[in-house]
């Protein structure tokens, strides 16, 4: 089975726009949560979303900010002004549907997760002391995650020794062994520096994971960010990648 593994799109259309063309036929699509926050197209992203096949999607901090779970103090002024602007932009149906996300899924051998297997909405797994206390965590041998915005695979070295890190190299295959923690990067704000949209695909029966990166639109997302009057700072990143 073909699964196409993306994270934090937070409301950029254009950029899963590239990402579904890019990734071509799937047969699942597994979202690891942040549909939206940052991003001008909130309503937009969800609906593209849920037409995808077979969709898993997972419950991420912005998105539980926006439907009132985490309070508003939890964020900076400029994430706290995008939350707020989507919350009221939100059409009711794609509100109930945020509401209906799951924090956890498991997806034998797969565990996902937006933050962390620990602290699923919350956590961001940044380094590889942190990464080795969350294999305790979880039982499968594999666990997506997401949330840094950052491309990174995490691999299960010794009980109580940091987790051996990688960024693994885009459009090539990375076969995988028990046990990794796998994030395959954000698609609608990539923070490594490379503003193209980050994507990965799985395949289930050869055990093997392919990252990928897209060029998008940044220009046609950042001038609809400052039209709709959301933080210039959201627009600006985009086309650096951070
Ligand atoms: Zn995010």
């Amino acid at each position: 089975m073909q699964v196409l593994v993306l994270s934090d799109i937070h409301g950029n259309l254009p950029a899963l726009q590239a990402v579904l063309l890019d990734a071509g036929a799937v047969d699942q699509v597994w979202c690891l949560g942040d549909v939206v926050g940052y991003g001008p197209y909130p309503n937009e992203c969800i609906e593209l979303l849920r037409k995808q096949p077979d969709l898993v999607c997972l419950l991420g901090n912005h998105d539980a900010a926006v439907i009132g779970m985490i309070p508003l103090q939890t964020f900076n002024q400029d994430a706290r002004l995008s939350v707020q602007w989507t919350s009221a932009t939100l059409r009711h149906s794609n509100r109930a549907w945020l509401e209906s996300l799951p924090e956890v899924e498991v997806h034998e051998p797969f565990t996902l997760v937006h933050g962390s297997p620990r602290n699923p909405v919350w956590e961001y797994l940044l380094d590889p002391g942190a990464a080795s206390i969350n294999f305790e965590y979880f039982e499968t041998d594999y666990c997506f995650v997401g949330h840094t915005h950052l491309p990174i695979q995490f691999t299960f070295t010794q009980p109580h020794r940091p987790a051996r890190w990688s960024i693994p190299p885009v459009d090539q295959e990375t076969k995988l062994k028990p046990r990794v923690i796998i994030n395959p990067g954000s698609v609608g704000q990539p923070r490594d520096h490379d503003p193209r949209a980050a994507y990965a695909l799985l395949d289930t029966a050869g055990l093997t994971v392919r990252y990928k990166r897209v060029k998008y639109d940044i220009e046609s997302v950042q001038q609809r960010i400052l039209a709709e009057n959301l933080p210039e700072r959201h627009a600006l990143r985009l086309i650096e990648g951070w």
